[in-house]
Formats: C-alpha cells, structure tokens, sequence
C-alpha cells in the first residue's frame, strides 16, 4: 500500500514552504475583483493587500505577507455573535433562525417575506441583525460586553471596534434597515431598530489581522476549548454545529462553490477577510480586499483552493 509522502504528513506539513509556492504560481494573475465600496471607508483600503496567517492546534504559526495589519472583520464577526448568543439562548435560538443555506447574497430581502420573517441562517444580513436583537436583550451593555467576549476568545485585550468605518456604514446603511424593518414588522425583532442596528454595525467593524483572527478562531479547530487557556467557550455540540453552519452558509450564494474547492468550513466578511477551520489541525485567516461578485475575497478563494489541493487534506 502507498505510504504517505512526508510533505503530505499532518506531522510533517512545510506550511511555509507550501504558502511561497502558492504565492510562486499566483503572483502574476491578473488583480481579480473590486474592494467593497458601499460602505465607503472600505473603498479606501488599498487592494492589492495581501496576507495569510495559519495557527495550528499545537500553537505552531505560519504567515505571509500584510498578515500583521489590521483590516475589517466584517461579517466574519457574525460567527463570534453567534456563538455569544447561542451560548445565551441554547437552542431555543433556532425558532428565530434557520440553518439551511440561502442561495442568495448577503443582503438580499427575497426570502424574507415568503419566510414571515426569519431569515435562512444566521451568518446572512438578516440573520445577523437577528443574532443582534437576541444580544441586545440578554446584555445591559451590548457592545462593551460583546467586546470582552471577543477580547477573551482572542486572547488579546487589544481588539477594538473601529469607529469610522461603523459610522460610515451607517451613513449607507438603506439595505439592512429594510431588512430589519421587514423583519421588524413580523415580530422577529424585539428591540429598537436603531438601537440593533448600531450595535450589528459596531461588531462588522471590529478590526483584526490575519494573526489575531486565526488565533481567535483556533477555538472552533479544537472543538470549543481555547488551545491557550483551556477555557470552554463552547460545547463540543455547539463548536460542531457552528463548524457546520459555517460549511453551509459561510459564503451566501458561493457556499457550495467553495465547499467544492476548499473543503473547509469558513466565513468570509466584505473587509477581504476569509477565516477557515480544519478541524484538529489548524485555523487560517486570509485577508485580500479584491471581492468578487458573490462579495468574497478572490485571492483569498484561490489561494485556500491551492492550499487543500496541494496539501491533499480537507474534511473531505
Ligand atoms: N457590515 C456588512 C453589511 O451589513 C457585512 C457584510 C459582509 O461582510 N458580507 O453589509
């Protein structure tokens, strides 16, 4: 029988060497895509931005290029919302949000009426701002303490909102007003709107490099307890169904498209940001602001596909 070859062990994977490959045989590409620039601060980020960081389970660390500068999560923080609040509310969450992939972009209003209201997943706008409602009502103060949630699961008391780039989403924000109205008017939305829609657009804001982003998802690669501190920050059925959620939804209408190339359960964000989990292997985040039209990052896509090929693991 075939024996692995050793740069294919787990044991043995060169990530490093693997990453300057990838770079080798993408470098010259044509630039694929557009920064997001509906939210206009975001349109300022320089595109050509670039940078990986992959933390193992064992605390080994691998970077390339900009991996030590700060972007926006964005939607990425979507899954940390959700493990807060489902952390709260256990499985009754499920009555205010499904679980089944959209097939549509992350905005969009389509579903929403013929579904009374709850949104598919929780990782699409609507589902977010739902999330949002439910920690509005379990905290007395929201974003100070959604904020120490995301400092202890990060293990780095430095992570912050960014302000400026909150505000100017705001100064925009027409579609996800729409969409919590709607679903306001359904009942799925329990508190003031503006006061939902203020702190959803704070936690999109926070900011990370693709160092801190992978050490802050690490959690979910090593079933729900912190590699660090041994801290449980959720149930290994908890830790499993977000993994899955991520699978599923992590990427709109593009979920099954990177299934199919990837192979790992993964969030992408409009800020470039692309965070991926191999389950008791490693946590990789990946940061390049060029978006395709699904609203993904391009070179983020490509280089994960390369990486999953070349290193012949995914969960599949
Ligand atoms: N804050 C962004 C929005 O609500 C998040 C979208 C994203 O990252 N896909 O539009």
């Amino acid at each position: 029988m075939a024996t692995l070859a050793p740069a294919f062990s787990p044991k043995h994977m060169d990530y490093q060497r693997i990453f300057e490959e990838i770079n080798e045989e993408i470098k010259n590409d044509a630039p694929c895509g557009e920064v997001a620039s509906y939210i206009p601060e975001l349109g300022r980020v320089d595109p050509n931005k670039f940078g990986v960081h992959l933390t193992t389970v064992n605390g080994e660390h691998y970077s390339f290029g900009d991996s030590d500068e700060k972007f926006s999560i964005q939607s990425i923080a979507k899954v940390l919302s959700l493990a807060m609040a489902y952390n709260m509310e256990g499985e009754a969450l499920w009555e205010r949000v499904g679980v089944e992939p959209s097939g549509t972009p992350f905005n969009s209003l389509v579903q929403l009426e013929y579904d009374m209201g709850i949104p598919r997943n929780p990782f699409s706008n609507a589902g977010a701002l739902v999330i949002a409602d439910i920690l509005v009502s379990h905290l007395a103060n929201p974003k100070e303490e959604f904020i120490r949630f995301v400092r202890e699961v990060s293990g780095n008391n430095e992570i912050d909102y960014c302000t400026r780039i909150a505000e100017s989403e705001k100064s925009m924000g027409y579609r996800n007003a729409a969409l919590i109205n709607l679903m306001k008017s359904f009942g799925n939305i329990k508190n003031d709107i503006d006061v939902v829609m203020d702190f959803y657009f704070n936690l999109c804001s926070i900011e990370m490099t693709c160092k801190e982003l992978s050490r802050t998802f690490l959690f979910l690669a090593t079933y729900g307890i912190c590699p660090e501190t041994k801290q449980t920050i959720l149930s290994v059925s908890k830790a499993k169904r977000i993994n899955a959620i991520m699978q599923l939804c992590g990427f709109y209408d593009e979920a099954g498209e990177f299934s199919f190339k990837v192979g790992l359960p993964g969030k992408s964000g409009v800020g470039g940001g692309i965070v991926a989990i191999y389950p008791n292997k490693y946590s990789i985040a990946l940061w390049s602001p060029r978006l395709n039209k699904k609203g993904n990052s391009s070179k983020g896509i490509k280089f994960l596909e390369l990486l999953t090929t070349k290193t012949q693991a995914s969960i599949f």
